[in-house]
Formats: C-alpha cells, sequence, structure tokens
C-alpha cells in the first residue's frame, strides 16, 4: 500500500467517516486513461458521498485543461466537497472556488514542468548519440544491460537481403511477399487484435529509407501538441551519428532513396483510389481501423460512411453504428471518434503529395482546433 493510501486511510478512521478508497495503478496523463478516476467521478456525479479526501488537490489532475474543467464541475455539480488535511474545498463558495482553480493551476504548470525536464533528458541523451526512441527498427533491438542498440543475428541476413534484393531491382511487392512467405515476423505491421498481418510494400519502403541503418539516430520526429499529434519540421529534429552498428552504405541509401523516389513519379496515382480517410480513423468502442464504404441515395447523392466490422471475441459484433461522413461529421472528428496513428503520419511522410488531401483535412482540422482551444482559455 502507498503511503498515500495508508494517510487516506488514517484520515478515515481518525474521522470516523465512512469511506471506500480508489487507488490509481497506472499513471496515466489523461483521465480516460485512469480507470479509478473514471470510477470516482462517476461516483461523485452520482452524488454518493458528501466529500473525497485528497492528500493534495494537485492529486486529482495532470496536465490537461479539459480533465480539470470536467473534475471541477463534476464536483460543482453534485455538491461534493473536496476534503485535504490543510482545507476543505466546497466549490459552491467563491472564495474555495478561486483556491481551487489556483491549486489546479499550479498543478498544470508542475506536471509540465516534470515533461520538459524529462524531454530536456532524452534531449541531451540523443545529442550524445545515445537511444531514446524506444523500439528500434528491424533488424536491430534495444538490450537493456549495455543500454545499447546491437542487432539480431538472426534478422541480419534478412535485413541485408531485402536491401540487396531492391538494389538488384527487385521491386517492394516482391520483397514483401518473399518476406511474408519465408514467415518474417513484420517489424511494424501488428493489428490492434494481436495478428501479424504479413510485410506491406509501405513497411518494406519504411524500412529501405530508414536513416537509423546508415548510423543516424533522429529524436524529436512527432511531438504532441495539444493532444494531437503532429510531424515536426526536418530542420527542427536532431540528427546525430549514434553509436550502433551501420548496416548500409550512404553510397547504398543513395541508390535506395532515388529509386523509391523514381517508383513514386511513376505511379503517382496508384493509391488515389483509396480513400483520403483511410486508415486514419479508428472505431471509439473497440479501437478497431473504421473501414469505408460509399453509398448514394437520391437525398444526399453519393456519400461516404465509416463503418466498424470488428467481432469480439465470444462472436459479439462491435456495438459502434455506421456513419454518415457529412459536413457534421467532419466538424466532430477530432474530438469524437479518432486518434492519429503516429505510424500514419510517418507514412504521410515519406508520400508527400499522395496524401494531399488527408494532410489538408489535418490542417484544416488543427486550424479549426486552436481556434475552439483560444477562446476556451490557456492551452495545455
Ligand atoms: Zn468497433
Amino acid at each position: 500500500m502507498s503511503s498515500q493510501a495508508f494517510s487516506i486511510r488514517y484520515l478515515g478512521r481518525e474521522s470516523k467517516l465512512d469511506y471506500k478508497l480508489y487507488e490509481e495503478v497506472a499513471s496515466g496523463e489523461k483521465i480516460e486513461s485512469r480507470k479509478e478516476m473514471q470510477k470516482l467521478l462517476r461516483h461523485v456525479e452520482d452524488q454518493l458521498y458528501d466529500g473525497v479526501v485528497v492528500m493534495d488537490i494537485d492529486r486529482l489532475g495532470r496536465g490537461e485543461n479539459k480533465d480539470w474543467a470536467l473534475i471541477k464541475d463534476t464536483f460543482l455539480n453534485s455538491e461534493t466537497v473536496i476534503i485535504t488535511p490543510n482545507k476543505i474545498y466546497d466549490l459552491e463558495i467563491d472564495n474555495d472556488d478561486v483556491s481551487f482553480d489556483f491549486m489546479s493551476i499550479f498543478a498544470r504548470i508542475e506536471y509540465k514542468m516534470i515533461k520538459r525536464r524529462m524531454k530536456q533528458g532524452k534531449e541531451a541523451g540523443a545529442k550524445k548519440g545515445m537511444w531514446t526512441n524506444g523500439k528500434p527498427p528491424f533488424p536491430y533491438y534495444y538490450d537493456k544491460n549495455t543500454r545499447s542498440v546491437l542487432v539480431d543475428e538472426t534478422k541480419r541476413p534478412i535485413y541485408r537481403a531485402i536491401v540487396e534484393k531492391y538494389l538488384n531491382g527487385t521491386n517492394l511487392g516482391h520483397i514483401a511477399i518473399w518476406l511474408t512467405d519465408n514467415k518474417i515476423p513484420t517489424p511494424y505491421n501488428i493489428k490492434p487484435d494481436g495478428k501479424n498481418k504479413g510485410w506491406s510494400n509501405i513497411t518494406v519502403q519504411r524500412l529501405l529509407a530508414s536513416e537509423i541503418h546508415l548510423g543516424y539516430i533522429t529524436y524529436g520526429k512527432i511531438r504532441s501538441k495539444r493532444g494531437q499529434v503532429e510531424l515536426v519540421p526536418e530542420e527542427e529534429r536532431i540528427k546525430v551519428m549514434g553509436t550502433h552498428e551501420k548496416l548500409k552504405t550512404p553510397e547504398e541509401h543513395e541508390v535506395i532513396m532515388e529509386r523509391l523516389l523514381k517508383n513514386r513519379m511513376l505511379n503517382p496515382n496508384s493509391r488515389s483510389n483509396i480513400f483520403p480517410l483511410s486508415g486514419l480513423l479508428y472505431c471509439e468502442k473497440c479501437g478497431s481501423r473504421m473501414r469505408f464504404r460509399v453509398g448514394e441515395n437520391k437525398k444526399q447523392g453519393q456519400y461516404w460512411s465509416a463503418l466498424c466490422y470488428h467481432q469480439y471475441k465470444d462472436g459479439s459484433k462491435c456495438e459502434q453504428r455506421g456513419k454518415v461522413m457529412d459536413a457534421d461529421f467532419f466538424n466532430a472528428l477530432y474530438d469524437r471518434i479518432i486518434h492519429v496513428d503516429p505510424n500514419i503520419l510517418r507514412e504521410i511522410e515519406l508520400h508527400g503529395s499522395r496524401y494531399n488531401d488527408t494532410q489538408a483535412i489535418i490542417e484544416v482540422k488543427e486550424q479549426e482546433l486552436k481556434k475552439a482551444e483560444a477562446g476556451a482559455g490557456q492551452a495545455a
């Protein structure tokens, strides 16, 4: 039991109050990942308690403005007080309301400072050529003991075969088929249900184009801004020579990049028949990728709808209903049913112009989001 929980139990016993303990095991940033917090808020909303005891106001929330607003609303509407060892906050009383706001702002600033320090630590590590990016690409692995990136000897010949096949004229598709046929586990393409769906052209392409195999470490390709994932412009990224083993020469890399570029120019529209949001929408209820279907009726003419076909292990179907992708749908997109997969953003980066539509949509939505947040106060 944590010392927090111990103190709370002590408070509960001494005050001879009936109480229930909520202890978060996970330490997620947002309320959506904090199961106990969600439960507590539901119970507060249902007016199960007169008050909630916390050691400190900052234990309630983390960095998110949205979360603090939700916490405050819940306590205010249910007329539940917040009890800390120093003070009882009754949000219906003006003074308490103001001090709650102050405390929550401090909590947010503190959280941001912790996050910034962690980021600075990562950047400093990256500048020294240390690996800070989580799982390295095929055929490397991260060795915890030596804290370094090493080559998996069983995968090394496979990686080299990919490079040599491509240099010798085998196309991406044939390399992908060769890898899948030889039952080589894929580095990226794991579906939400944990099944491996085999190698794709994109996976092979991403592997071939990677600068990590040239010996580089890049840091800060993607950042999260106001809860949205976005790409960092090339010039703002940190790129240094790492200490891991190089697996291709700069000459090989140059030939690879030239051929990839040529292929792109030869087949500019090879994927243009795919709906621009393909792979970007995930079901809110089950987390599966949404699929798209084109429909037609007299009133609307042709329209797209997004559907979830997910089936749970027990055979029951996901209860997500199809959504017609009209103007309202797009307006609600970023708030409601999606998150942007960082892998997809990498693909967008690789494909550039091919995904212009998608990028345009993302940009428009980001602008709207910025406007909306400017209206809602300072951003987290
Ligand atoms: Zn679903």
